[in-house]
């Protein structure tokens, strides 16, 4: 049979275009296919579990827009599902007065961006937050905190009660588009689509590269390392703690979350990593390794961000380093304070000049929509992102890269 729709990936973004899909055109025919043997095992099961409020991206940028409404549209749909969430606030903390500048320019944005926001000095800080210390801080009052892995495997059960069909253990090996369709195939199986969408996360541009695209950049994994506090210490905060972040960089810095669970997490850091999805320290997958270190744009990045990159590996080495940045805004930390907890792994896009990808990055050929590039918040913004996909995925908005 030949399907309207089929999806490659089963994280937030694939399962919340196929939502989307099925919501636009019921009765649509439709297959995701994920390659593990369960949903949502990679970047969507591993993250901070924080619905962003929007604050840092550009005023008018589709990251800004695509955060607002998909903070509302992920409240709206746990409020559907039952899911457990819960809208704590955050506080960002400003430590040195470099940082207190940047706090009053992310004050301006988050201002412009119409996000309800308010500035405190370090002693209403303190008051709100007795065991945070710092020059100042920004209160954004509508971030909120939700387990992504639980919401995207209910997007699963929905696009199921929709008639969608959801396949695991299926790892694409083959994608070949002709002008009315395309073929996807696994080593044992293959399904043939009018529409194809790649939501491919850690492997995007495998993926794409595998169709047949041309691309100007490469993913390279970024591990974000986590501790977790021990349960006496889950009342340390009452709301979640983010040091202001370097403009410069794609990544929020070391903070402190309460989980939806009632626990709290340190982190998380950005660190190269060796393997795109080995979880474990010091994994080392050989082809994920040589995939970036043959590509120029890696070692221009590396020669942009030298300095971060060895203050990064430093605290990812050494525990105490890492301490020392959280110390840095909760000073009764302690080192035995800091147990392990599972790692995650970002898809960060790197361009042939080296930058830095910070945008959703959307391809596309007359059949297939890759998306190339779903860093932070794409859980929050997931919804919103299915739903542009469904609307416009195959026309405009979005660049042809050609074959390779
Ligand atoms: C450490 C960390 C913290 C984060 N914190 C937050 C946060 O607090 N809030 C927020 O909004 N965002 C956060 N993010 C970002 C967010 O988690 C991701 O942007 C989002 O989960 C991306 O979803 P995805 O569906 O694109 O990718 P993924 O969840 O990685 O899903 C991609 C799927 O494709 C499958 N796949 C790959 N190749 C194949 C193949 N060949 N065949 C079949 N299937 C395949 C994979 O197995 C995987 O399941 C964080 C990310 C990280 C890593």
């Amino acid at each position: 049979m030949t399907y309207d729709y089929c999806i490659i990936g089963g994280g937030i973004v694939g399962l919340a275009t196929g939502m989307a899909l099925l919501e636009r055109q019921p009765g649509a025919s439709l297959v995701l296919l994920e390659k593990e043997s369960a949903l949502a095992q990679h970047q969507t099961g591993h993250n901070s579990g924080v619905i962003h409020a929007g604050i840092y991206y550009a005023p008018g940028s589709l990251k800004a827009e695509l955060c607002r409404r998909g903070a509302l549209a992920t409240k709206a749909f746990c409020d559907q599902h039952s899911i457990p969430y819960e809208v704590c606030g955050k506080f960002v903390v400003a430590t040195t007065a470099l940082e207190l500048e940047r706090m009053n320019a992310l004050f301006e944005r988050a201002k412009t961006n119409k996000i309800d926001i308010a500035r405190l000095d370090g002693n209403e800080l303190q008051t709100l937050e007795p065991n945070i210390v710092g020059l100042g801080a920004l209160f954004v009052k509508t971030t909120g905190i939700v387990d992504y892995e639980v919401v995207a495997k209910t997007m699963g059960t929905v696009i199921h009660s929709k008639g969608g069909e959801l396949v695991c253990s299926a790892q694409v090996t083959a994608i070949r588009e002709s002008t009315d369709d395309v073929t996807v195939s696994t080593r044992e199986h293959s399904w043939t689509a009018r529409r194809l969408i790649v939501c491919g996360g850690l492997q995007s541009d495998r993926l794409a590269r595998l169709a047949g695209l041309k691309l100007e950049h490469q993913i390279v994994p970024f591990r974000g390392e986590y501790f977790r506090l021990p349960a006496t210490k889950n009342g340390i905060v009452r709301h979640l703690i983010y040091p202001v972040p370097d403009p410069d960089l794609p990544f929020l810095g070391i903070h402190l979350t309460r989980m939806i669970d009632g626990g709290v997490t340190v982190g998380p850091n950005a660190v190269l990593g060796f393997a795109r999805e080995g979880y474990p320290k010091f994994s080392i997958h050989a082809a994920d390794v040589a995939a970036y270190a043959g590509f120029g744009g890696f070692w221009k990045m590396i020669g942009n961000n030298w300095r971060s990159g060895l203050i990064e590996g430093r605290n990812s080495l050494w525990k105490r380093w890492y301490l020392r940045e959280c110390r840095k805004y909760c000073p009764s930390l302690a080192i035995d304070d800091l147990l392990p907890e599972k790692a995650g792994i970002r898809a960060q896009a790197v361009a042939r000049d080296g930058s830095l990808i910070h945008d959703f990055l959307f391809v596309h050929t007359d059949r297939m929509l890759h998306v190339c590039n779903a860093p932070s918040p794409a859980a929050t913004s997931a919804i919103p992102i299915g739903e542009m996909i469904a609307d416009e995925c195959f026309g405009r908005g979005s660049q042809n890269p050609g074959r390779g």
